[in-house]
């Protein structure tokens, strides 16, 4: 047992204090732990909101990182509805809401993100709605009905998604998006496509190159939106998902080094040697991608949260885990599930080379995996209904960050193993 005396704060219980709690008290931490979150939610995961459990598939419980009885039963002390409001690196301590200091040794930032709000008219008054948290998914659950208008603003993961379950629960489904395609900044166009063609064999409407103006309506409910060009779309429901900025207000006060995120070296250690970040609001150097990197995503806040309890520890813990994500879209065909893992910066590829089909047919679900190369070097790649393949992919993405081509007739080879790419 180690760390007796001690106490190690964590501010931010999610997905990523959460594991970091369970991860220091694996590895035999005896000292102090307090998790504190604002929420009033023990840890959850935030996937399921805006899919099995917003499909009302999925129980609430299946969402939480763990039992209820695991804190006290692990000795944590959950601070819940309780908000960190400053920290002072050199008395060593954390301010809980603006009147208790609590004095820390070790310190880790999980503060992860905040939605990006619309300040545009109607936007405060009309019941628009934000999905980040388990309550603003039972809020939007309520509003997917059958024959609901609902209007989507913004067509990356989480529109999509939401998109996806109202359809399922037999709502119309506007998305606006001021790009020209949906996800086209992260995925590029040949990909985009794909998922622009998915949801409109759902039937869903997009409007593409065009923002919006404002929401309309009378009494508190929403009737309609107004879109720049001054068309008008009829809503009951709209909802915001134009994306989301790292929670770093905390760190910022604090003058540690915050650039697009809280800067940590590989070890996740900020520019204070006591103060530790991980998820998504962590900007972390990266050492096989050689550039700091934040990552919005489940897999880094589970992962991040085990790598930074570590490093608390002492323990020499490089975190290399390659960025990786999934999303899942639409049960009945055609739909996908997807994994991506890689880094690859907007429009920084030569080509996308696809394994399969990416086809979007309206009795099948797709199933191709799709490889962002340069210089034939594999970036990324992303399986679409084709599963256990994480690992050779990521295996691919590594040894192109290495350097290492590939043939590229070979990647679009089905019959090619995977494995064998690198032989
Ligand atoms: C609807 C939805 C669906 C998603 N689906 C996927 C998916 O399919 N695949 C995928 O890879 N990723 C997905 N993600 C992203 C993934 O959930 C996030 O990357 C992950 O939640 C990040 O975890 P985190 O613990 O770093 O931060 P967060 O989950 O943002 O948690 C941070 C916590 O810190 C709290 N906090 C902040 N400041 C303070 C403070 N000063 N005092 C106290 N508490 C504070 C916040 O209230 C919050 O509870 C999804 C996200 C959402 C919202």
């Amino acid at each position: 047992m180690s760390g007796e005396g001690q106490t190690f704060v964590i501010v931010g219980a999610a997905l990523a204090g959460g594991k970091a709690a369970e991860t220091l008290r694996a590895e035999g931490f005896a000292g102090r732990i307090v998790l504190i979150g604002e929420e009033t939610e023990r840890p959850y995961e935030r996937p399921p909101l805006s899919k099995g459990y917003l499909l009302g598939k999925d129980p609430r419980d299946k969402a939480y990182v763990h039992d209820a009885g695991w804190y006290a039963a692990n000795d944590v002390e959950l601070l819940l509805g309780v908000t960190a409001t400053a920290v002072d690196p050199k008395a060593h301590t954390v301010t809980i809401d603006a009147v208790e200091p609590l004095r820390y040794d070790k310190l880790l930032l999980a503060t992860g993100s905040r939605v990006r709000r619309l300040d545009i008219p109607g936007a405060d008054n009309l019941g628009i709605r934000y999905l980040r948290t388990l309550v603003e998914s039972d809020a939007l659950r309520g509003d997917l009905r059958p024959g609901s208008q609902v209007a989507v603003i913004g067509a990356g993961w989480i529109g999509l998604e939401v998109a996806a379950a109202a359809r399922h629960h037999g709502a119309t489904v506007t998305v606006v998006e001021v790009d020209t395609l949906p996800l086209r900044r992260v995925l590029g166009d040949e990909v985009a496509t794909v998922y622009a063609n998915l949801h409109r064999a759902h039937g869903v409407d997009f409007r593409f190159g065009v923002g919006i103006r404002e929401f309309g309506g009378a009494g508190g409910r929403l009737t309609h939106i107004v879109l720049e060009d001054g068309s008008e779309i009829p809503a009951d429901v709209a909802v915001v998902g134009v994306g989301i900025r790292p929670a770093t207000e905390l760190a910022e006060a604090a003058g540690l080094h915050v650039d697009n995120g809280i800067v940590t070296d590989a070890q996740l250690r900020t520019s204070d040697p006591d103060i530790f970040a991980c998820g998504d609001v962590a900007n972390s150097y990266h050492p096989i991608l050689e550039r700091q990197v934040r990552v919005e995503h489940w897999a880094n806040a589970q992962n991040g949260g085990k790598a930074a309890a570590l490093s608390m520890l002492g323990r020499d813990a490089v975190y290399d885990k390659l960025p990786y994500f999934y999303s899942d879209q639409y049960e009945s065909k055609p739909g996908t599930g997807m994994e991506y893992s890689g880094y690859v910066e907007p429009g920084k590829y030569d080509q996308v080379v696809f394994r399969g089909e990416p086809t979007i047919r309206p009795d099948a679900n797709p199933e191709f995996i799709a490889f962002w190369v340069k210089g034939g070097r594999v970036l990324a790649g992303m399986n679409v209904n084709i599963w256990d393949v994480v690992k050779p992919i990521q295996n691919l993405v590594r040894a192109g960050y290495a350097g290492k081509t590939v043939d590229l007739a070979r990647l679009a080879d089905p019959s090619v193993p995977l494995e064998d790419l690198l032989t």
